[in-house]
């Protein structure tokens, strides 16, 4: 059998993809091994309706919603290679199992590297996150870490400085800020610890104190980290453009440079990343794959009469 399109990815962006194909009467196979990026963590902020909700239950409610729609089924199961042969796709999983598509939504995540200090996992979703937008409310007026060793601390100790008035940035013994910001930071209160971190200290995935190279333990309830970003998953055969930041290029649309290929959601790492934005991409793919598949069905018949 072919199936009209073949999501990859089961998260919000995949989920979401595959709804609106399964309302458009789409033959829709959704594949997902459930390792999605907001594991490590246990509440999901920012989503109308949905605000605070466990990642899982989110998954949950989606796929029975998805149940509803005869033409949708979920494959639970990781893919691991992708071919294009001639107009369509071949889609094969871990198991060595085969589908057949003639689209491919590519809605698989991003992953991120943590920084090499002593213990950090352990916080990482807890009391540590990477998105201020997601969880700054629930650590509002604490005093704060903002760790980072690139570029990046400078913008990112701005944003927390929303939340709290006391933020301190870890560079890690990096000295990646310039004069100039650190004076601008200082002017408005930002603590600079230039210092080599040596651990984190604190319980159950809650921080409580940072400790530095020269033994000093300073205190912190929380904070903001700066993590590299990696695509979750990578199809050799597939010859999809990244952008700067190692997300697959799309256009408005989600239509990558491979005629039939589409992305959303983190795996397009095109700026901020919540749950709301991977969904309305995944929508905007899904409406994308009908549009091309109307105007395919057109064109043939215009051939043939
Ligand atoms: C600590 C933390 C806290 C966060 N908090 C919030 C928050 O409060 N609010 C918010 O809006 N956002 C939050 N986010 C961000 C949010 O989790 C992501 O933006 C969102 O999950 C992106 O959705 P997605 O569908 O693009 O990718 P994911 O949710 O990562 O889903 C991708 C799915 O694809 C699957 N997959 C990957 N490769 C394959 C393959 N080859 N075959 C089959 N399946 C595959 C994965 O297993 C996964 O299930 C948080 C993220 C983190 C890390």
């Amino acid at each position: 059998m072919i199936v009209d399109c073949a999501v990859i990815g089961g998260g919000p962006a995949g989920l979401n993809a595959a709804l609106v194909l399964g309302r458009s009467r789409r033959q829709t196979i959704l594949f997902d091994d459930n390792k999605p990026r907001n594991a490590v963590t246990s509440e999901s902020h920012g989503f109308i309706t949905r605000d605070g909700i466990h990642p899982q239950e989110f998954k949950r409610i989606a796929q029975a919603e998805l149940s509803k729609y005869p033409d949708v089924t979920i494959e639970k199961q990781r893919v691991y290679r992708i071919n294009k042969e001639n107009e369509f796709f071949q889609v094969e999983t871990e198991k060595g199992e085969v589908f057949t598509a003639k689209k491919v939504i590519l809605a698989t995540g991003f992953k991120e590297v943590l920084p090499e200090i002593p213990r950090v996992k352990e916080f990482y979703g807890k009391s540590l996150f990477s998105c201020p937008f997601c969880d700054g409310w629930e650590l509002r007026d604490r005093p704060l870490a903002v760790i980072a060793d690139d570029k990046k601390a400078f913008h990112m100790a701005k944003v927390v400085s929303n939340w709290t008035d006391d933020v301190i940035i870890f560079t890690n013994g990096s000295n990646v800020l310039s004069q100039e910001e650190q004076e601008l930071l200082k002017s408005k209160g930002i603590r600079i610890n230039d210092k080599k971190i040596v651990t984190l200290i604190g319980e159950e995935g809650m921080l409580e104190k940072i400790m530095l190279e020269d033994e000093t333990e300073v205190p912190r309830e929380g904070g903001f980290i700066i993590a590299e970003w990696i695509q979750a998953a990578s199809f050799d055969s597939l010859e999809y453009t990244l952008n700067e930041q190692g997300g697959i290029e799309t256009d408005n649309w989600q239509r990558t440079n491979i005629e039939g290929v589409y992305a959303c959601g983190d795996t397009r790492i095109a700026g901020p990343t919540q749950l709301i934005l991977a969904a309305g991409e995944g929508s905007m793919a899904a409406i994308a794959v009908n549009a091309d598949l109307i105007e395919e069905k057109f064109n043939d018949e215009k051939q043939h009469n």
